[in-house]
């Protein structure tokens, strides 16, 4: 009996549509049902969803618990679920899922980095190489694929705005799509922490700040703590490190605030013993952006300082 997929439209340059002049283009105009009648895949009954057709640098949360729900119905009657996606927020997407979807059935997330009728698009054959993945016995959870590779969410990022390679893993990739065939190298092995949140109200507010040379940014963080701020992530320089003008504001001003540091670096690790000061909290090898969705739905959840330590923990041993 051939699968039932779920395919879940978003928007992004994969539904983008170039000028004629071939300077620029605009992501997400085109409707999954014209996408998909460019493909031809045999190997699933597939039943496509137009959620959203947006830019995903717009992505909010009332669109990502919008999408959590649709997987949710989705994986009631489907085998796996396949989602396009823009691929300037997908891998901020593809971690949220994986904390709040507690499932072994496939979700893979995919885009292009080249509009729909550019030469050369790369979007068609994601998208068939995400469909493959969602059929394969031997893929679990959430999973992002771009360019034959398979990644975890809990490492990729987009690390190129150019050429069809569009996304690299600080771990590796998990595996490829060769011809169609799905072959894993390694399967994601860590228990991570899992969230039952189904609301943007359970995503508390955690802003990103970033240290760099003659830093002016402690100047802000009054205003953060005034707009409802409860946390911040540090995307310190090197390993964790933060210019002292916003570490001594930090330490005067952000009392109340958790803090995480991670690093802006793409591929570096932020160790506990790094730290610069006692109370914060080290984001391991997860970005900035995947420490930042941690933070929100782990202070969203009402988690102790202890409890987000722990949480982050998993990705730093
Ligand atoms: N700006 C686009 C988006 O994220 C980029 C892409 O899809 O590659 O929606």
């Amino acid at each position: 009996m051939s699968k039932r997929i779920g395919l879940i439209a978003t928007g992004g340059t994969i539904a983008g549509v170039q000028a004629p002049d071939m300077q620029s283009y605009t992501a997400g105009i085109v409707p999954i049902g014209a996408l998909l009648s460019g493909l031809r895949f045999e190997g699933a009954e597939i039943y496509p969803t137009q959620l959203a057709n947006i830019d995903s640098c717009d992505m909010d949360a009332d669109l990502w618990f919008a999408l959590v729900r649709a997987v949710d119905t989705a994986l009631a009657d489907m085998d796996g679920i396949v989602i396009t996606h823009g691929t300037d927020t997908l891998e901020e997407s593809a971690f949220l899922l994986q904390l709040l979807v507690a499932t072994r059935k496939p979700i893979v997330l995919t885009g292009a980095n080249r509009p729909s009728n550019a030469l050369g698009a790369d979007g068609l054959r994601n998208l068939h190489n995400a469909l493959c993945i969602a059929c394969s016995e031997r893929a679990h959870g959430v999973l992002v694929t771009m360019n034959d590779a398979i990644f975890a969410p809990t490492d990729c990022v987009k690390a190129t705005t150019l050429g069809a390679d569009c996304f690299a893993a600080h771990n590796g990739a998990l595996g490829y799509v060769q011809q169609g065939a799905v072959h894993f190298l390694r399967t994601q092995s860590r228990e991570l922490p899992h969230f039952a949140a189904r609301s943007p109200e359970c995503f508390a507010r955690v802003e990103i700040l970033l240290s760099y040379a003659h830093n002016g940014l402690g100047a802000i963080l009054g205003a953060l703590k005034e707009d409802g701020v409860r946390g911040v992530v540090i995307a310190g320089s090197g390993a964790g490190n933060v210019h002292f003008a916003l570490k001594r504001a930090l330490a005067n001003r952000a009392h109340g605030l958790t803090i995480v540091c991670a690093s802006r670096v793409a591929r570096a690790f932020v160790a506990p013993a790094m730290l610069q000061a006692p109370q914060w909290i080290a984001a391991g090898y997860l970005s900035p952006f995947a420490a930042r969705i941690l933070l929100a739905l782990l202070l969203g959840s009402g988690a102790t300082h202890d409890a987000i330590a722990r949480a982050f923990a998993v990705f730093g041993d």
